[in-house]
């Protein structure tokens, strides 16, 4: 089972992801928890270099294959490897934030990011996609100053981020949970448990 969070900055993805993982062992599930960019030795440097606030003159096509690189290593070092001996896989980003930040955000085709990902991946998709869905005013005011590169950015930027990440959650409702991410913490994990509840083994 591979679930993503997915959302905008400050909305809460981490705390959330770490909540299901606990509930999830309770159960006596192999849960590995993991997140994007930066899972794997190579994904650090990658990750550094994507979010440093020195980093300038990065296009967004290169950004793009950046992110896509980092997915790819972390695909095949750590969360296909987990899926194989049968651990839950929960992650912290994956293919969405590339369509909502380098094709909503950068407005680069969202089609032409989906296509490189799907490469980058083998095609591997979650079972089930959370977006912790937050306005982008609440979600940046969750952080006392940009902390890095993408956090710096306009807030017209993170509007359309926000903006990418619904429309994928629309386009396929099946296999996404969108949750008001401005509401108190226990009921977001109640509603990710209610849905995450459906989709496990037995
Ligand atoms: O830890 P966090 O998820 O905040 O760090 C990753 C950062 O990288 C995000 O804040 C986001 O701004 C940025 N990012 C991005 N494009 C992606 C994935 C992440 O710009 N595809
Ligand atoms: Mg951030």
């Amino acid at each position: 089972v591979f679930v993503a969070f997915e959302g905008g900055e400050g909305a809460g993805k981490t705390t959330q992801a770490r909540l299901l993982a606990i509930w999830l062992r309770d159960q006596g599930f192999d849960v590995v928890t993991t997140r994007e960019p930066g899972s794997t030795k190579i994904g650090m440097r990658l990750r550094a270099l994507l979010l440093d606030k020195e980093t300038s003159g990065l296009s967004a096509r290169a950004e793009t294959l950046l992110y896509a690189a980092d997915r790819a290593q972390h695909v095949a070092e750590v969360i296909q490897p987990a899926l194989e001996r049968g651990a839950i896989v929960v992650t912290d980003r994956y293919v969405d934030s590339s369509l909502a930040y380098q094709g909503a955000g950068r407005e680069l085709k969202v089609k032409e990011i989906a296509e490189v990902n799907r490469w980058a991946t083998s095609g591997l998709t979650p079972d089930l996609t959370i977006v912790l869905d937050v306005p982008s005013e609440v979600g940046l005011s969750r952080f006392a100053s940009p902390a890095d590169r993408i956090e710096s950015e306009p807030r017209e930027f993170h509007e359309r981020v926000r903006r990418g990440f619904r429309a994928l959650a629309e386009a396929e409702p099946h296999r996404y949970l969108v949750v008001d991410a401005t509401q108190p913490q226990e009921q977001i994990t109640r509603q990710i448990h209610d849905r995450v509840r459906a989709i496990l083994p037995d």
